[in-house]
C-alpha cells in the first residue's frame, strides 16, 4: 500500500533575483515498510522536498505545482488545523542538528512527552511513562529523561530526536540528514539503531542524505537527485551494482566502499548549476562526460530501463551496454 504518492511536485524560493527551481517535477511513491533514501549533493532539493511534504517551506519557499496523496488526501490542500493532525501521528521528521532542535531550556523527557500529550488521547503520567519507554527503544537509560539536552553527548541527542520522531507512532518518517553533524563511529551506530528500529517497528521511513553509502546500509530504494530532479531511481542493489546516469555512476564512485575493495576515489568535477538560470537540456550537461550535442538542447525525460529502474538520461543505454 502507498502511503505517500507525490506527483509532479514543484519547489520555487521566490528571490528578487528571480526563482530558484529547488524541486523541479518530481514524483515518487513510499510504500508501507519500505525505506526510500534521497541522495545528491547538497543544495539538490532533498531538504525542499521534506519542507514541502510537511509544508513547512520558510520564506520565500512556495509549492508552486503537483499533489502530495499521504494516504490519498493531498496534503498541499489542508488548512493549518488538518496538517496539525498529519503531523507527528501521520509523518513526522527528525531533523539534523539535534542541538539546534531541541530546545535547551525542557528536560528532555519533557519535549518527548509533549506532542504525546498533545496529539494522544493520555494523560501527563501516560506520556511521560511513554517518553520512558521511546528513551530505552533509542538506547538511552530512561533516567535521562530529566537531563536537559546540553547535559547528553551529540549521539544521545540524536537519539533523543529520533524517540521525539516516533513519540505519536508516525505512519512515517523523515529523516533528513540525521547523523550530519556527529563523527563517523557515533554517526554509524545512529545508522544501526535506525536500522533495527525499522525491522523492530515496521518504520516506513524517507532517508535524506548527501552520504550515499548510508543508504546503502539503510534503506531498500534510491532516488538520486541532481538540481531539483530525481534523475535515476531504483532499488538499492540495482542502482549501487548498475547505476544508469553518469551522475549516480560519479556520485558512488566519490565515495569509499566499507566492504568492497579499495578503489580510488574521484571527485565530481565542476559545481551544481543555478537553479535560477539553469543551463538548456540536460541540467548535468556542463559536468558531465557522455554529453553530447543533443544534451544542451533537450532535457530528458525520465525512462524505465528495466523492472523499478528508472533514469533520466539519453543515453542510458549506450552507458548499459558499454558496462
Ligand atoms: Fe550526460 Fe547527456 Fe545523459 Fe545529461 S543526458 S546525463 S548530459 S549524457
Amino acid at each position: 500500500m502507498e502511503l505517500l504518492d507525490v506527483k509532479e511536485l514543484q519547489t520555487h524560493y521566490l528571490t528578487p533575483f528571480g526563482a530558484v527551481k529547488a524541486v523541479d517535477d518530481i514524483s515518487f511513491k513510499l510504500r508501507k515498510g519500505t525505506a526510500l533514501g534521497f541522495a545528491g549533493e547538497s543544495g539538490c532539493g532533498k531538504t525542499t522536498v521534506a519542507l514541502s511534504i510537511m509544508r513547512i517551506l520558510p520564506y520565500p519557499g512556495k509549492v508552486i505545482g503537483g499533489e502530495v496523496l499521504f494516504k490519498g488526501t493531498n496534503l498541499l490542500d489542508l488548512n493549518e488545523a488538518e496538517l496539525r493532525q498529519v503531523r507527528w501521528k501521520g509523518i513526522s521528521t527528525v531533523f539534523q542538528g539535534a542541538m539546534a532542535s531541541l530546545n535547551p531550556l525542557f528536560k528532555v523527557g519533557r519535549q518527548i512527552a509533549d506532542p504525546i500529550l498533545i496529539h494522544e488521547d493520555v494523560d501527563k503520567k501516560e506520556a511521560h511513562s511513554r517518553a520512558n519507554e521511546l528513551l530505552d527503544l533509542v538506547g538511552i537509560d530512561p533516567m535521562r529523561a530529566n537531563n536537559y539536552p546540553w547535559e547528553l553527548s551529540g549521539g544521545m541527542r540524536q537519539r533523543v530526536m529520533i524517540a521525539m520522531g516516533l513519540a505519536c507512532n508516525p505512519d512515517v518518517i523523515i529523516a533528513d540528514e540525521p547523523t550530519t553533524a556527529l563523527d563517523v563511529i557515533v554517526a554509524h551506530s545512529v545508522m544501526e539503531l535506525i536500522k533495527d528500529l525499522r525491522k523492530k517497528l515496521d518504520l516506513s521511513m524517507m532517508l535524506i542524505t548527501h552520504d550515499i553509502s548510508v543508504i546503502a546500509q539503510t534503506c531498500d530504494e534510491l532516488a538520486i537527485m541532481y538540481a531539483g530532479k530525481i534523475v535515476e531511481h531504483s532499488d538499492v542493489s540495482t542502482m549501487f551494482e548498475s547505476p544508469l546516469h553518469p551522475y549516480t555512476d560519479a556520485l558512488i564512485s566519490s565515495f569509499p566502499s566499507i566492504k568492497g575493495s579499495k578503489r580510488v576515489l574521484k571527485s565530481i568535477v565542476g559545481s551544481p548549476p543555478d537553479l535560477i538560470n539553469p543551463p538548456p537540456g540536460c541540467n548535468f550537461n556542463p559536468r558531465c562526460p557522455y554529453a553530447r550535442d543533443v544534451c544542451n538542447k533537450e532535457d530528458p525525460v525520465m525512462e524505465q530501463a528495466s523492472n523499478n529502474h528508472n533514469v533520466a538520461c539519453h543515453f542510458w543505454e549506450e552507458i548499459s551496454a558499454n558496462r
